[in-house]
């Protein structure tokens, strides 16, 4: 299938731009065998390109060429598919930025193109090329963090006494996992996750008890949550729990039971994070707002979990607004390549910021993702890079610094 890849990236420093001659030359030669078109722009500091080919094609070279390390930075922006080329000429052809006007680029990249002018003022292909040769949007983060000048260091598992193996007499056990503040270097809460007395996975351990009891046994587990963060003196930090929505609305004296086993445990209700995600919440939106009021009332905080991943994104946000949002492990992970995820990433944090909503990025594993978010703004951070979840306790943090 006829396929058009949009990507920019940022050319070496050591790769002097007068280079850039015999690269389009080089880059001119391969693209002909493989039946690529397409147009290279330049501006001295960045480029852009459009490939255009058959799909199989497009995604080999487009591999190549993100291990090519004449350039760095690069952040894949459009993949889409369409009847015909917009640039029919075999090979690849360089625009120059630094030797003519924007106005004039323009004007020769419709020239060379195909497509009438009034069909490519509607076009998202020229709407990138266009926004490049303008720089009407700073497309990228304004990047100080670069992940290559970062390392990580370990602090051993900084809560008292360790738990060892599991907790006996209890139908279940928790993990814990701890949400970060890098920069920083400070725990912001620790998020409890249900694990079966095997140590199996909550989806397992909720495929394992009678169906018929599923809200009322979530809703009762959390106690022993409260019982893990009492044991192990997490003194004044936060504990995050997770909840099926109707397992606040199904219960009678939901809310009432997990205030009273807070206290029981020593915790204060402004400690406690309830954890729902986006899907189930939309579904019985009615009967769960009025659960929400009454947790807010007793000064339980509530978070979106995997935001991001369901249908209602934020749109959901004009019917009530949380505390906190987790930002979801699919839209995070891979965001320094993805220039959908960063745009998606960058309004998250904006509406957030206005709105007074904490955000916290969940599932990061690599240090170039933690650098693209807090360039981005984002301050917390949930993921195996900084600390897995450890059985009855909090494990190793690995805590990034320069290197
Ligand atoms: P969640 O609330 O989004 O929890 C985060 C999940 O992501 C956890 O999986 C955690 O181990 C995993 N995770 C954390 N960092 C990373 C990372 O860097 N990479 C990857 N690949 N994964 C990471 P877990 O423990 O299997 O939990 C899965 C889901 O089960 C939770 O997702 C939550 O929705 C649900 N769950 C957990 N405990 C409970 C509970 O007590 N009640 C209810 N109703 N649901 C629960
Ligand atoms: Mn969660
Ligand atoms: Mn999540």
């Amino acid at each position: 299938m006829l396929t058009t890849l949009i990507y920019r990236s940022q050319l070496n420093s050591s790769c002097k731009s007068e280079q850039l001659d015999a690269l389009i030359k080089h880059a001119r030669q391969r693209n002909a065998l493989m039946n690529i078109t397409g147009i290279m722009l330049f501006n001295g500091l960045e480029i852009l390109q459009v490939l255009e080919g058959a799909e199989e094609s497009i995604v080999k070279l487009f591999h190549r060429i993100r291990d090519d390390r004449r350039h760095t930075d690069v952040v894949e922006l459009m993949r889409d598919y369409g009847p015909r080329r917009r640039f029919e000429n075999v090979g690849m052809f360089l625009f120059d930025l630094r030797i003519e006007s924007p106005k004039a680029v323009l004007e020769s990249v419709l020239r060379y193109s195909k497509l009438e002018s009034y069909l490519a003022s509607e076009d998202r292909v020229f709407k990138f090329i266009q926004s490049f040769i303008t720089q009407k949007k700073t497309a990228r983060a304004a990047s100080a963090l670069t992940a290559d000048k970062w390392t990580l260091s370990k602090e051993n598992a900084p809560f008292g006494e360790r738990i060892e193996g599991l907790i006996a007499n209890q139908s279940c056990q928790f993990a814990l996992q701890p949400i970060v503040e890098p920069t920083q270097g400070k725990i912001t809460s620790l998020e409890a996750l249900i694990r079966g007395n095997d140590g199996g996975s909550p989806e397992r351990f909720f495929q394992s008890i009678d169906q018929n009891k599923i809200y009322e046994i979530d809703l009762q587990t959390k106690a022993y949550a409260f019982a893990l963060a009492e044991k192990l003196g997490i003194g004044g930090h936060k504990i995050a729990v997770n909840l099926l929505p109707m397992s606040l609305v199904n219960v009678p004296g939901a809310v009432e039971f997990l205030v009273d086993q807070i206290k029981r445990h020593g915790l204060q209700p402004e400690q406690v994070v309830i954890e729902v995600t986006e899907n189930e919440m939309i579904s019985g939106f009615n009967q769960f707002n009025s659960a929400i009021k009454q947790l807010r009332a007793e000064g339980i905080g509530l978070a979106i979990d995997d935001f991001g991943s369901g249908y209602a994104g934020l749109s959901l946000l004009t019917r009530f607004q949380p505390d906190k949002i987790k930002i979801d492990r699919e839209i995070v992970s891979d965001i320094h390549l993805s220039g959908p995820k960063q745009a998606i990433v960058k309004s998250i944090v904006s509406c957030c910021t206005d709105m007074e909503i904490s955000l916290v990025a969940e599932g990061i594993e690599k240090l170039e993702e933690w650098c693209w978010l807090e360039s981005a703004g984002i301050r917390r951070f949930q993921g195996f890079l900084f600390a897995r979840p450890q059985l009855n306790g909090v494990g190793d943090i690995h805590w990034p610094h320069i290197i």
